[in-house]
């Protein structure tokens, strides 16, 4: 394999240490060069990270630990930065493809101004499509790249769909495990603590996403996700709960045909997918063995106890803003959950609460509107905890 110029935002996360695994398994710093990596907090493990892959430039979205990151590479010859000004300088480095892998819109800009340069995106930090649509889909466009989705759901929808007839597409199936919350009833989830709602019964991931896995305010995110990033209308995306997670996701047909991706739930088939693409490469993940995985079931999604699912429909039928706004509150609402200032089902009716606040906005005309919007929403939320 010829040499790759990849960047990694957000490098220390769940799907920057996958996608660092996924590298060394394709012969690391033989075969790949990493013009940029950037983490927050975790330094020891930004600066190991640079060293081994010999990255051009680290930076920690802390400006109050540059220096410590910088003492930790010093003599190394790697460049370093910090502060938010220093992740859009390492998104900007010339690269063939930055995997954006922040959590939150904490990576819009970052990611932005990746696409800007015209390099491909692999697009884990789902929260820029959620809060910017179709902006961040123009954006990417206008650079010339490619988007390439890593959310799992959405690059086994785009595999299905590179090789199939999209004129003829009927429905978008994104499958959902169900959380660890799954057979809980209303009553009881109230009471659940962060510590449960992290423990994702199939998938390993990150914090934030394992407990928005528990409230189904991932598969909401998803759900608008996959609007703008195929570009379909509210109507074609459904959500079935599949507690296996075997099936990433499925795409209908006009002719009754269902094609689906499918396969262990790891990461890294993903991630793979879209660094080595247009080529599949080969990777050590787990097989699966059919014989083995006996059944697979499938459920309606709850609405009554997952409110989250009928909010992501509401703001994918209001329009544009309220995809931001459902996330700029969530954001802040899972904050306060995990800080245990509120309880698990709060979430949603905080959300619910700054979406009514907020709703009629506008269509956003500049990013600088998304922006606005997510200031505003946060405000509100905080200003909704704080009374709750
Ligand atoms: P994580 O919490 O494990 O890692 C987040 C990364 O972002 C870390 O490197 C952290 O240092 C960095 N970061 C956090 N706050 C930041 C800020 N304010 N500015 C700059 N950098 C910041 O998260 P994750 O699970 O790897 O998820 C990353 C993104 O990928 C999320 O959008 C998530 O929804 C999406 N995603 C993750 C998985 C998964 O398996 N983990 C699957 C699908 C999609
Ligand atoms: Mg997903």
């Amino acid at each position: 394999m010829t040499p790759r110029r990849i960047s990694i935002l957000g490098s220390t996360g769940s799907i920057g240490c996958s996608t660092l695994d996924v590298i060394d398994h394709l012969g690391g710093r033989e075969s790949f060069e990493i013009p940029a990596m950037t983490g927050m907090g975790n330094i020891a493990l930004l600066a190991a990270q640079a060293r081994r892959f010999g990255a051009g430039f680290a930076a920690t979205a802390d400006p109050a630990r540059g220096q410590e990151l910088k003492d930790a590479l010093a003599g190394t010859g790697i460049e370093t930065g910090s502060g938010p000004e220093a992740i859009i300088e390492a998104a900007s480095r010339s690269a063939d493809i930055v995997m954006a892998g922040i959590v939150g819109i904490a990576g819009l800009a970052p990611t932005l101004a990746a696409a800007r340069t015209g390099t491909d995106i692999a697009l884990a930090n789902k929260e820029c499509l959620v809060s910017a649509g179709a902006l961040f889909v123009n954006a990417v466009k206008s650079g010339g790249g490619k988007l390439l989705p890593v959310d799992s759901e959405h690059n086994a929808i785009f595999q299905v769909l590179e090789h199939n007839q999209r004129h003829a597409v009927e429905r978008i199936i994104l499958t959902a495990s169900g959380g660890p919350f799954r057979a809980m009833s209303r009553n009881e989830m109230k009471g659940v603590t962060p510590r449960t709602a992290a423990a994702h019964p199939n998938w390993s991931m990150g914090l934030k996403i394992s407990i928005d896995s528990a409230s189904m305010f991932n598969k909401a995110l998803e759900m608008i996700e996959a609007q703008y990033l195929f570009d379909v209308s509210p109507g074609t995306i459904e959500v079935i709960v599949h507690p296996q997670s075997v099936i990433h996701s499925m795409v209908g047909y006009t002719d009754g045909s269902v094609l689906a991706q499918l396969g262990a739930p790891d990461m890294r088939t993903a991630i793979g997918y879209a660094i080595g693409h247009p080529r599949r490469i080969s990777l050590p993940v787990e097989r699966l063995d059919f014989a083995r995985l006996a059944k697979l079931e499938f459920h309606a999604p709850d609405t009554e106890r997952f409110p989250a699912l009928a909010l992501a429909r509401r703001a994918m039928e209001e329009g544009h803003m309220q995809g931001c706004v459902l996330n700029s509150a969530k954001e802040i609402a899972l904050e306060a959950f995990i800080a245990e200032r509120i309880g698990f089902l709060d979430m949603a009716d905080i959300v619910e609460a700054v979406m009514d606040d907020m709703s009629g906005l506008q269509e956003p005309a500049t990013i600088e509107d998304v922006f606005a919007a997510d200031t505003e929403a946060r405000r509100r939320a905080m200003e909704k905890i704080g009374r709750a």
